[in-house]
């Protein structure tokens, strides 16, 4: 899937992938079958096939980029990433702690602790996974300076897009105004309860943190989205999902949507893709859903080399 949005800056390249790629080629099968296309290297999940899927991911992007990612945490860490002459580390690249770097409990050998990326160079592939959590993609479209930032409710508490939006004005002097972003495809108002501890650390950290909290409605919500798809991707109707209110369900993205606007980001420059990824199993992995066997959807972004 690819937002409206940023599709317009030809110099940008962005992605979100979904549940099933097709499998086989034209040549080899009549119907072509849809395979789950998990992205991350989940406890259930077969690591060559993941690192197939990465690949064809990438190809389909059609990025030539070097691809970035953190061991997520549900932090407000930010790692400005940079490209090394040498290959030795983390592939090709530098990761520089931004701000609040996680304790030495989080370290991981393969991949920085952290959940959000900055990066000023062309050529380098930011990416985030996710299965419910909120994939959030901010381009500065005058510098051309992008971040992706994965925020679930504790990173949101922690105000990790805040934090990502701070760090991009420290690190290359981005101007909120001329900032634009994307809220990707997350567990939605109508199907994310939450418990109570959830809502009073929110009422500790937010003034006015109510508003992000509903009591639901059995009425099925309209679902409007700036994502489109791509032809790479299989899709098909939805079928409805819906289940009994119960208690208060958070809303990560207006979470987000005051994060920005918060950091200064114009309200006109904020899109949503308002797609529930627990009410959609036809299009997206979801945590809540799928329990803690769920594959990964990975959401992307970077600047043509
Ligand atoms: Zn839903």
């Amino acid at each position: 899937m690819e937002s409206t949005g940023l599709a317009r800056f030809p110099w940008l390249v962005h992605g979100f992938s979904v549940r099933y790629a097709r499998s086989g080629s034209a040549g080899t099968s009549r119907r072509p079958r849809a395979r789950e296309f998990n992205l991350g290297f989940t406890p259930a999940a077969n690591r060559g096939e993941v690192e197939r899927n990465r690949r064809r991911f990438l190809r389909a992007l059609d990025a030539g980029a070097v691809p970035a990612s953190l061991h997520q945490i549900h932090s407000a860490a930010v790692w400005e990433v940079s490209l090394t002459g040498n290959s030795a580390e983390h592939g090709a690249l530098r990761y520089l702690p931004a701000s609040n770097p996680p304790s030495a409990a989080h370290e991981s050998r393969n991949e920085p602790a952290g959940d959000a990326l900055i990066t000023s160079e062309a050529g380098i592939l930011l990416t985030i996974r996710t299965a419910d959590c909120l994939p959030v993609l901010i381009v500065d479209t005058e510098l051309r300076v992008v971040a992706a930032v994965h925020a679930g409710w504790r990173g949101a508490l922690a105000r990790v897009i805040e934090k990502t939006v701070g760090e991009m004005r420290r690190i290359s002097a981005s101007r909120p105004e001329n900032l634009f972003a994307v809220l990707g495809p997350a567990i939605g108002r109508c199907c994310y309860e939450v418990g109570e501890e959830v809502v009073d650390a929110f009422r500790g950290q937010f003034r006015g943190s109510d508003v992000f909290f509903h009591k639901p409605t059995t009425e099925a919500e309209p679902q409007r989205s700036d994502l489109r798809y791509t032809l790479l991707f299989h899709t098909q109707a939805p079928p409805g999902h819906r289940r009994e209110p119960h208690g208060l369900h958070l809303d990560l993205t207006a979470v987000a949507r005051a994060q920005l606007l918060a950091s200064g980001v114009r309200p006109s420059a904020i899109h949503a893709s308002e797609y529930c990824t627990a009410c959609h199993p036809e299009l997206f992995f979801s945590h809540r859903r799928d329990g803690a066997r769920a594959s990964r959807m990975m959401a992307a972004i970077g600047v043509r080399a």
